[in-house]
């Protein structure tokens, strides 16, 4: 299962600079089959975690988070990026494997106390899945797990991770 969701996935060499090999999952999206394992592959491993909410990562990251916040029967908080949420908001910088960048979320997402699940396309450097978990402990949630469709375990990102969370990866490359 996990083997037809990893051949329907796309390496795009280059993209979106010179020495990134970008994993474009929009080829296994479109494939109604394979959007289900997906979905379905998460739900399985999370059926049996207590989580209040997913917060799912601008934008791949709602992808995924959306349909699975719906099929575990819990809330969707989205981590965006800067200026796009339209109330009050704290923020966090990081830094990604190509470049630098900011993610937002509303001040009132997430309650002291609740189980948050955070969720995202792909695990890099886990610099933005860490900007993700600082937000979510800074309005007082706990972190359930953080779970990626891929990992790049050669980058090290599950490591980074580790004081907040365990880390939940789909395939692994
Ligand atoms: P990082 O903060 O380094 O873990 O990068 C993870 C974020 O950048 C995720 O939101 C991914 O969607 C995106 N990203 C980083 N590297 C890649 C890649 N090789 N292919 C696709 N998306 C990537």
């Amino acid at each position: 299962m996990y083997e037809e969701i990893k051949q329907a996935i796309r390496d795009v060499p280059d993209f979106p600079k010179p020495g990134i090999l970008f994993k474009d999952i929009t080829t296994a999206l479109k494939d109604k089959r394979c959007f289900r394992l997906i979905v379905d592959a998460f739900y399985d491993i999370l059926k049996n975690e207590q989580i209040d909410k997913i917060a799912a990562i601008e934008s791949r990251g709602y992808l995924i988070g959306a349909p699975l916040a719906y099929k575990l029967g819990c809330g969707l908080v989205l981590l965006r990026k800067p200026g796009k949420l339209p109330a009050a908001t704290i923020k966090e910088y990081y830094n990604l494997e190509y470049g630098s960048a900011a993610l937002e979320v509303h001040q009132d997402a997430v309650k002291p106390g609740e189980k948050v699940l955070i969720i995202d396309d792909l695990l890099a450097t886990g610099g933005t899945a860490e900007a993700a978990c600082k937000l979510v402990k800074r309005l007082g949630g706990t972190i359930t797990a953080t779970a990626f469709l891929i990992e790049l375990a050669e980058l090290n990102g599950a490591e980074k991770l580790r004081p907040y969370a365990k880390t939940i990866s789909l395939l692994k490359y």
